[in-house]
């Protein structure tokens, strides 16, 4: 099999019980791109911002990131499920990120703002206080 993920090639032993069941990835990448819930509360000047996302500091390809997208309904589930009273929610994707300008001007007025995005983008070294 041909992982999605590294594209190297890996064995499966098969059984009865994974028949139809084809791995997509291999045992490797199941550790090191296993999925885990990571927040950080960031005080704006009206309020926070809790920022959720799934991986630290990692830099993924295109390939890698299409296929970690289907672990985003974590996030989505954290919004829903623990129902906090976000007043606004934002995905934080590479374009926002490099206009975090429009955050700021979306945001303004909101005290409880939920943002979440894939992996970390590292909000230090922008202006994001308002
Ligand atoms: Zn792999």
């Amino acid at each position: 099999m041909l992982c999605k993920l590294c594209t190297k090639y890996f064995i499966k032993e098969d059984s009865f019980a994974n028949l139809f069941d084809f791995e997509s990835i291999c045992n490797d990448c199941k550790k090191q791109f296993k999925p885990k819930l990571n927040y950080e509360i960031i005080p704006i000047f009206s309020g926070e911002i809790y920022y959720f996302y799934l991986y630290e500091d990692m830099q993924l390809s295109l390939t890698q990131e299409a296929y970690l997208e289907k672990y985003i309904n974590i996030l989505y589930n954290q919004m829903l499920i623990k129902n906090q009273g976000y007043d606004l929610v934002i995905y934080l994707d590479d374009y926002l990120f490099n206009n975090l300008e429009e955050v700021k001007f979306i945001s303004l007025g909101y005290v409880k703002i939920f943002m979440f995005s894939l992996t970390r983008k590292s909000l230090e070294t922008k202006d994001i206080i308002l």
